[in-house]
């Protein structure tokens, strides 16, 4: 088929590498800010608080209770102290929940937020938000809650112990795995989807074995931005439906239920997606089936593998292949319910992912 595509590039500036943490300072004062909000976990309070004494004047105060989906209370609560402080601007220190405050403050103060990612999760790329009320995640894409700036710092990430690291890993591969055979798949973001995969997958087995190796940390976070930034630019499908249903009706943990799902959402796509699955193959050593690659990484990684080891009840299969189908996220292959039905069994009881059919495997 002939080339076709649409390419819109968002403004990023990211600055990274061991140490950057020092340029904190200066990339406020680039932004014109003078009393920012330091937002972060409660198990990272530590944390945010030595960001908040390197800011001195021109931190405003530390909000430590970020959590997971953004709650909107805690979003609430968030504005109100920017609001009392005076804030004009946020700096989210964490994972994804740490910047996603940051966001949900954005979203109605237009407050400009610099991040300090220390997970893998890729949130800071975004311009998608999260609000979780009631039980209920709604998301968005809004322009004004992308960070301004990310110090990607892998020193950050030393203290992110090796489950987490593991599976907040996989949940990065997984925003390139879809965004090579999304929709809106472009050239470039391929190109970055490829090498984002490569990176993880070669840094990872080396984080998990010592977590104090700053090279092998910073590739994976060199890894995790790429991936990111693929999360932004495309449009996600199969897998990342699944593990927001699983995640919005079960609770289960973000970053393990996408390394989970993962092996077994790009078993069910590959036989749609040869331009994936080579350049997967590519990323990931040669691999013949990229699913089953990965499947057996998270063994390596000792990351879990089976949604019954989360805390998934088997008679909830049903009712997820159900939501899953109802509103179906835009996919290579069309999505049926057995076959969703049929993953997230092999998913649920930790079993391979089906392997890649022979003809398949003659395309790519
Ligand atoms: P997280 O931010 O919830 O962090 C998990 C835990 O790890 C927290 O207790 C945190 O304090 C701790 N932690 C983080 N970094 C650490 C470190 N270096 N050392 C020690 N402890 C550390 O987890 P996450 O997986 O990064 O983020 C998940 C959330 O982000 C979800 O709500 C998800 O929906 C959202 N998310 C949003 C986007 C987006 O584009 N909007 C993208 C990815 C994830």
């Amino acid at each position: 088929m002939t080339r076709s595509f649409t390419y819109q590039a968002l403004p990023m500036r990211v600055v990274f590498g061991a140490g950057v943490l020092a340029k904190l300072p200066d990339e406020v004062a680039a932004l014109g800010l003078s009393r920012v909000l330091v937002l972060c976990s409660p198990e990272q309070e530590e944390t945010g608080q030595r960001v908040a004494a390197a800011l001195g004047e021109r931190c405003a105060g530390v909000l430590a209770e970020a959590r997971m989906h953004v709650p909107v209370e805690v979003a609430r609560r968030a504005r109100d102290l920017a609001d009392e402080l005076g804030a004009d601007g946020c700096v989210a220190v964490g994972g994804g929940s740490a910047v996603g405050l940051g966001k949900a403050i954005a979203l109605e103060h237009d407050l400009p937020i610099i991040a300090v990612p220390t997970t893998y999760a890729g949130s800071e790329m975004t311009p998608v938000w999260g609000l979780t009320e009631d039980g209920e995640k709604r998301t968005g894409r809004d322009a004004r809650v992308l960070p301004r700036s990310v110090l990607y710092d892998p020193e950050m990430t030393l203290g992110l112990p090796a489950r987490m690291s593991a599976t907040s890993g996989m949940n990065a591969i997984a925003h390139a795995v879809e965004g090579l055979y999304a929709p809106d798949a472009t050239p470039i973001i391929s190109l970055m989807a490829e090498e984002g995969a490569r990176a993880l997958a070669a840094a990872l087995p080396r984080v998990v074995a010592d977590g104090s190796d700053l090279d092998a940390r910073a590739e994976a976070q060199y890894g995790a931005w790429l991936c990111g930034a693929v999360l932004a630019a495309t449009t996600m499908s199969l897998h990342h439906k699944l593990c927001h249903t699983l995640g919005g009706t079960l609770d289960l943990p973000h970053a393990q239920t996408h390394t989970v799902v993962l092996p077994h959402a790009l078993a069910f796509n590959q036989p749609a997606a040869p331009g994936a699955v080579a350049a997967l193959s590519r990323a990931l050593g040669g691999a013949r089936d990229p699913a089953r690659e990965l499947w057996e990484l998270a063994d390596r990684l000792g990351a879990p593998r089976s949604l019954a080891e989360l805390g998934m009840a088997e008679a909830d299969i049903s009712r997820i292949a159900d939501l899953a189908v109802a509103k179906p996220y835009a996919n290579p292959r069309p999505v049926t319910r057995d076959g969703v039905e049929s993953l997230l069994r092999a998913a649920w009881a930790g079993a391979p992912p089906s392997p890649i059919e022979p003809d398949q495997e003659e395309r790519t």
